[in-house]
């Protein structure tokens, strides 16, 4: 399969001009062939016309069909073999172990969407049937449903090439409830993004569904990202990256003469909040975890723990040591782009100046794009006085943060923005007897963890990944598991309608068996 350079839009290709953008290797410095030309204003309007022409066929199939769809993408995928592995290890610099593990996630959240669509459930069909002899008046019939919204424009994520770009999570789950797709390619893997979206167009074909069920569109955010998400024809997006990006995509969503809902994760510290006799008992175990919870992937993870929240003494100080070694130990990594590897420089040594705040750990990387661990520590009165001493620093960091006591910790959490996970150490006694710590952290975060490290995402029925902004920009939706469908669907009331005019799932016969809530009463 040969690389063009070109969008892809329905069955077409985008038209060659200046290519405006290469892929880029971060572990080499060199620049990727071929070079990626921007989509125009027209082809941007071409994308979004034939998804909304797409929609009227799309919205109608059948759960069946939608499965077939989702399991020929991941099954393309697949097919893309050694191709796909040694593109994404060009353009991203992440380890082959990585991009193999992240494209079986992929494929797996793909097939796990499938088979969603196809038991049915997912719809939450309610039926109340009429009752004509009810008095003062008589009861109607109403039956409600989840449909899909309508085109909905997706922006790839930096640091998921596969799991969170073209064919990933959030593209699933709009396909998965009916909706066309356009993604906007992110201009860190533009080779990954062509053949995966390749892949996609292929299912397109081979399932004989309406070319505009999927676009792939290049171009700068701030060009070709805006206009698609101002595109009168565009109902949803959904976003992965930092929080100026989200913001402004989200801003621009909002303020459309009809606002569309606009699904950006942006930025999250995961707090870590370590209890006393956990510190006591388990240091060695804490201080491993934490380095590895910390380095991950280059610390490139939305749900890497950039704040710990320690009680201080001699047990903390032995923790701090220990982890500032483990971290000065820790082999240099490459990161995503020269962009994110310069904005982490810059956020380390503007951490470095704050008053109050000591580097435990620092040393300088090596490589280009190359990202060394840094370790800072600040007692809780220097954090809670520098708001900036909240914010993401994007990359294998982290920032240590002494408490006196329970109610300088409350302080602290009281204090903290928005979450996608807030973990806690401790022994279950610990947790059981600190309810107001944990009622305050329920309010701050998606995922609460007890005993475990936030990285990794288990992708599953139960997952919440999201959280009250600025992790999210609506707290109430999730953006990994099976609930991320419904960021992508609104509840449609049919009154008093025919039988045979019914959608499937809301017809008394039930053909589907699936299961509703019928005058109050789940049965299927
Ligand atoms: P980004 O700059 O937010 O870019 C993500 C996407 O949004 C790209 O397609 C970008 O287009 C577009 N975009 C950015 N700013 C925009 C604007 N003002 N208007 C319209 N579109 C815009 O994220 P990134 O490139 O992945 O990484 C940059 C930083 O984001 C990182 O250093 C990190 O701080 C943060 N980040 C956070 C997470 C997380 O999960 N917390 C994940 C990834 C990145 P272009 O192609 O033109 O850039």
């Amino acid at each position: 399969m040969e690389l063009t350079g070109r969008s892809i839009i329905g069955f077409k290709r985008g038209e060659t001009r200046e290519a405006s953008l290469h892929g880029f290797n971060p572990a080499t410095g060199e620049n990727l062939e071929p070079g990626y030309h921007f989509a125009s204003s027209a082809e941007v309007d071409l994308a979004a016309q034939l998804a909304s022409e797409a929609f009227t066929s799309y919205s109608q199939t059948s759960g069946a069909k939608r499965a077939q769809f989702l399991r020929k993408i991941a099954e393309n995928i697949e097919g893309l073999g050694d191709l796909l592995v040694e593109r994404a290890i060009q353009e991203t610099g992440l380890p082959e172990g990585r991009i193999r593990t992240e494209t079986g996630r992929t494929c797996g959240q793909l097939r796990l969407f499938a088979s969603l669509v196809e038991e049915g459930s997912w719809v939450d069909a309610r039926i109340d049937h009429a009752d004509p002899n009810r008095t003062p008046i008589p009861k109607p019939d109403v039956r409600s449903m989840l449909r899909p919204l309508g085109p909905v424009v997706v922006f790839g994520a930096s640091n998921f090439p596969l799991a969170f770009s073209v064919a990933g999570g959030d593209t699933a789950s709009a396909f998965a409830a009916g909706n066309p797709v356009i993604v906007k390619a992110h201009h860190a893997h533009p080779g990954t993004s062509e053949l995966v979206g390749l892949a996609v167009s292929e299912a397109v074909r081979l399932c004989e569904l309406h070319e505009g069920v999927f676009s792939l569109i290049y171009g700068s955010g701030s060009e070709v990202g805006t206009a698609l998400v101002k595109h009168p024809l565009i109902k949803a997006g959904g976003f992965t990256g930092s929080r100026s990006g989200g913001r402004a995509l989200f801003d621009a969503a909002s303020s459309r003469p009809e606002p569309i809902p606009f699904y950006a994760e942006m930025s999250s510290v995961n707090p870590v909040v370590i209890l006393p006799e956990a510190l006591q008992t388990r240091s060695e175990q804490l201080a491993t975890g934490l380095q590895g919870s910390v380095t991950l992937g280059a610390g490139q993870f939305c749900t890497n723990p950039g704040l710990i929240f320690l009680p201080a003494g001699a047990d903390a100080d032995a923790l701090v040591a220990r982890l500032g070694e483990l971290l000065s130990g820790t082999a240099e990594q490459i990161m995503l782009t020269p962009g994110i590897s310069s904005s982490y420089q810059k956020g380390v040594s503007t951490r470095f100046e704050q008053t109050g705040v000591a580097a435990v750990m620092q040393k300088s990387a090596a490589a280009k794009c190359g990202a060394a661990p840094a370790l800072f520590r600040v007692d809780a009165p220097g954090y809670l006085a520098n708001p900036t001493l909240s914010e993401e620093i994007f990359g294998p960091s982290t920032l240590i943060v002494t408490f006196e006591d329970e109610h300088e910790l409350l302080e602290l959490v009281r204090s903290l923005e928005g979450q996608l996970t807030a973990t806690v150490h401790a022994t279950e006694q610990e947790l059981t007897s600190n309810r107001e710590l944990l009622s305050v952290l329920e309010t701050k975060a998606g995922r609460l963890l007890f005993n475990g490290f936030p990285t990794g995402v288990e992708v599953c029925h139960s997952m919440v990944h999201g959280g009250p902004y600025p992790a999210t920009s609506d707290g109430r939706s999730t953006s990994v598991g099976t609930r991320a469908i419904f960021r992508f669907t609104r509840q449609v009331c049919f009154q008093s309608f025919p039988n045979a005019a019914l959608p499937d799932e809301l017809k008394e016969e039930n053909p589907q068996s699936i299961w509703r809530l019928v005058d109050g009463t789940l049965s299927r």
